[in-house]
């Protein structure tokens, strides 16, 4: 007969194939555990705090549907969806970058400073990562899985790593050490990459596609799996938060300067409830015996601790914060001087499982130009705990992951096999994805050593590159027709819309323009909108080739047949209707090449806009800039086009009142800077004139003195 199953929640040691137990005991009413049951294990009661923490997360996803269905909707009249950028903390690697200030740079700076002062609250009642591993860890609980907490030293520093991967390292690079390598007057290596100078900050709170810097579909979904099920399965309950969240990274060390602590009082028995009922693997009954509060920086204040404890002994309160806690007593302190936790291997392997982590990672990110970081280091996690177990697998006699029972005396079973060929297939694409990028990446610093010939150089008839720069640009060709697709002769995958244009650019150089078509032609396809300097580098390759305008008018024409939505294309056509004389048909494409009407991209329409002015079609060029700059007021492009619509108008006065719009944004903007003074000149305003004549005139002397330099 079976033994009889030990009752849902409590905690007792289970046997350990290693030989090392997690020893847990949940004590019943005599041994101090409160409530009847005459020395009975009690089961922990149910948490009360868990159903208001599903509440508030529940809310917090029901505000994120809210606003992705504000958005859609905010483009129902057939105009530019608007709507708040994505409250999400990845957001704040643009501020950083671009001086982009969004909606996530303030929730981070609030959840930062709210982590400083009361603690990890932001992680456990506002994350919508960790919603998806308490469902996960929940239904699995449903199922009768419990995963175990995976317990590492080292793997601990992962979440930092990425943290400051993500957020110092760029801003390091700008600051400090490009710098550095000026100072010292040492070129930088190509390979450390470059960075552009800060813009400076400006708010970024409205955005039109609300997609844009989230991955596709089939990405997320992975990711949601990959961060929920996955991770917390092998890795335990908080598994993504512990190894392999970058604003944990944050987060965690923060939390230790924190006053707002879980602390305990004089009623605590010791009956271990707290800890058997904490989702983040937090020894709570040890550490408030030996600090009268958890000091555990993985503590997200969810408060089941305080909820399931049958004494009442635990609350949340301010006190001193954890990095000047000590134990309180010199039986705790000599408690302390014994290692707090088990760990699952040793340190010699950790070193090495955090090493290849970290390969993992590197390698992982940008598979198939799509894995972004954070499921980069979900898919290295799992990764990494696969090769773990399969390493366990030679050298043990018995292995289990999780449920599974991987080896039994000395046996591999038919699971064992199943988890070492996975193991083999996500190594094997590991490796796949650091051979492609290895390509990719030494490409593109050829790349960067053949743009000294100019950008305009190549389009000239008879231009033939520097030997040594010909070289170069030959070895990038073809490491990027080895990173291609099988279909072109390689055996990576296809290339992005960017590489495509470095392979373009690298075509030219060599001096093989129908190639340099064929690649700009894919870029067509690659990308969702139609870039108008395309079409301009179609119009300038068929001039460098001495094709006669009709060839070129042809490529244009097939070009727009193969598109749904040729967008700029008809742009680039009509240029050349235009140049060919034949301004009917230039007069009939230029509108087309407003293909979304006024929603589409801003490039394309003051591109099309100036076309059209210069072909005298004022009247629809001034309407159209109008409702263009009506549903983006602040898109300072269009807002100049409007301001040439007028000049073309003969309308002066709001010529000059949408320079000054412009000029308050982008007030060193020479182009608004030198119309405007055009405009006043012609308006016989002399002395204002001169002033913005004044201005550009010591933006010159700026640049040229900065340039000197
Ligand atoms: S604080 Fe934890 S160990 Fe102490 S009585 Fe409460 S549940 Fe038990
Ligand atoms: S220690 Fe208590 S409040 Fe902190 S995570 Fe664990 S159960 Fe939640």
């Amino acid at each position: 007969m079976p033994a009889p199953r030990a009752p849902r929640g409590i905690c007792e040691p289970s046997p350990n194939p290693s030989g090392r137990t997690l020893p847990l005991k949940v004590l019943g009413v005599n041994d101090g555990g409160g409530g009847g049951g005459g020395g009975r294990p009690r089961a922990v009661k149910p948490s009360r705090a868990s159903r208001w923490r599903a509440g508030v997360l529940i809310l917090v996803h029901v505000l994120i549907a809210a606003h992705i269905v504000q958005w859609w909707y905010s483009g129902r009249d057939g105009g530019v969806r608007s709507t708040l950028s994505p409250i999400e903390p990845s957001e704040s690697m643009y501020t950083l970058r671009d001086g982009a200030v969004n909606a996530g740079f303030v929730v981070f700076a609030v959840g930062i400073l709210s982590t400083v002062l009361l603690g990890r609250w932001f992680c456990g009642w506002a994350c919508h990562v960790v919603a998806l591993q308490d469902l996960c860890a929940w239904m699995m609980k449903k199922c009768g899985v419990y995963p175990k907490p995976f317990r590492t030293r080292l793997l601990l520093w992962v979440p930092l790593i990425l943290a400051l991967y993500m957020f110092v390292w760029p801003t390091f690079h700008r600051l400090a050490l490009t710098p550095g390598f000026e100072a010292a007057g040492v070129e930088m290596p190509l390979w450390m990459g470059r960075s552009a100078p800060f813009p400076g900050f400006e708010g970024h709170f409205v955005v039109e596609d609300f997609w844009a810097t989230f991955p596709p579909w089939y990405i997320a979904v992975p990711f949601l799996f990959i961060c929920g099920f996955v991770t917390v399965y092998f890795l335990g309950g908080k598994g993504f938060c512990t190894y392999g969240c970058p604003y944990g990274g944050f987060f965690a060390p923060l939390d230790r300067f924190s006053p707002g602590r879980i602390v305990v009082n004089e009623d605590c028995h010791q009956c271990g409830h707290c800890t058997a009922a904490c989702t983040s693997n937090v020894r709570v009954h040890e550490e408030v015996r030996d600090y009268g509060a958890v000091v555990d920086p993985g503590c997200m204040k969810c408060l089941d601790c305080v909820s399931v404890c049958p004494n009442g002994a635990l609350s949340f309160s301010f006190t001193a914060p954890a990095v000047l806690k000590r134990p309180a007593s010199d039986a705790a302190r000599e408690r302390r001087k014994q290692p707090s936790r088990l760990y699952d291997m040793e340190l010699r392997h950790e070193v090495w499982l955090l090493a290849f982590f970290l390969a993992a990672l590197f390698s992982i990110r940008g598979w198939l130009d799509m894995v972004p970081l954070l499921l980069a280091a979900g898919l290295a996690s799992v990764v990494t705990f696969g090769v773990w177990k399969t390493f366990g697998l030679w050298r043990d006699p018995n292995v289990r992951a999780q449920n599974i029972q991987l080896k039994l005396k000395g046996r591999v079973r038919p699971a064992g096999w199943v988890w070492v060929l996975l193991t083999i297939a996500m190594v094997g694409v590991c490796a796949w994805s650091a051979w492609t990028r290895s390509l990719h990446w030494r490409a593109e610093l050829k790349w960067a050593t053949t743009l000294g010939v100019g950008s305009q150089a190549p389009y000239t008839p008879g231009f033939v590159a520097p030997p040594g720069v010909r070289r170069e640009a030959e070895g990038a060709l073809e490491l990027l027709r080895r990173a291609g697709p099988r279909g072109e002769g390689g055996w990576g995958w296809s290339h992005t819309g960017h590489r495509l244009r470095v392979r373009a650019w690298l075509e030219l150089v060599v001096g093989d323009y129908a190639s340099a078509e064929r690649s700009i032609a894919a870029i067509f396809d690659a990308e969702r909108r139609v870039d108008p300097v395309l079409s301009a580098d179609l119009l300038k390759i068929g001039a460098a080739l001495g094709r006669t305008p009709e060839a070129t008018a042809a490529v244009f024409d097939g070009l727009i047949a193969s598109r749904e939505r040729p967008g700029a294309l008809y742009l680039g056509r009509a240029v050349l209707a235009g140049m060919m004389g034949d301004h009917a048909k230039a007069l009939e494409l230029a509108p087309k090449a407003l293909d979304e009407g006024p929603a589409s991209d801003p490039a394309t329409i003051s591109n099309t806009l100036k076309l059209m002015l210069q072909m005298g079609l004022v009247a629809d060029a001034t309407s159209i800039a109008e409702r263009a700059v009506e549903l983006r007021p602040k898109n300072t492009d269009l807002r100049f086009t409007l301001a040439l619509a007028y000049v073309f108008g003969e309308r002066p006065d709001d010529a000059v009142r949408e320079l000054g719009r412009v000029l308050e944004r982008r007030p060193e903007d020479l182009a608004s800077l030198t119309l405007m003074a055009q405009v006043l000149d012609a308006m016989e305003k002399p002395e204002e004139a001169k002033a913005y004549a004044e201005r550009i005139r010591k933006i010159h002397e700026r640049s040229s003195g900065a340039g000197a330099r």
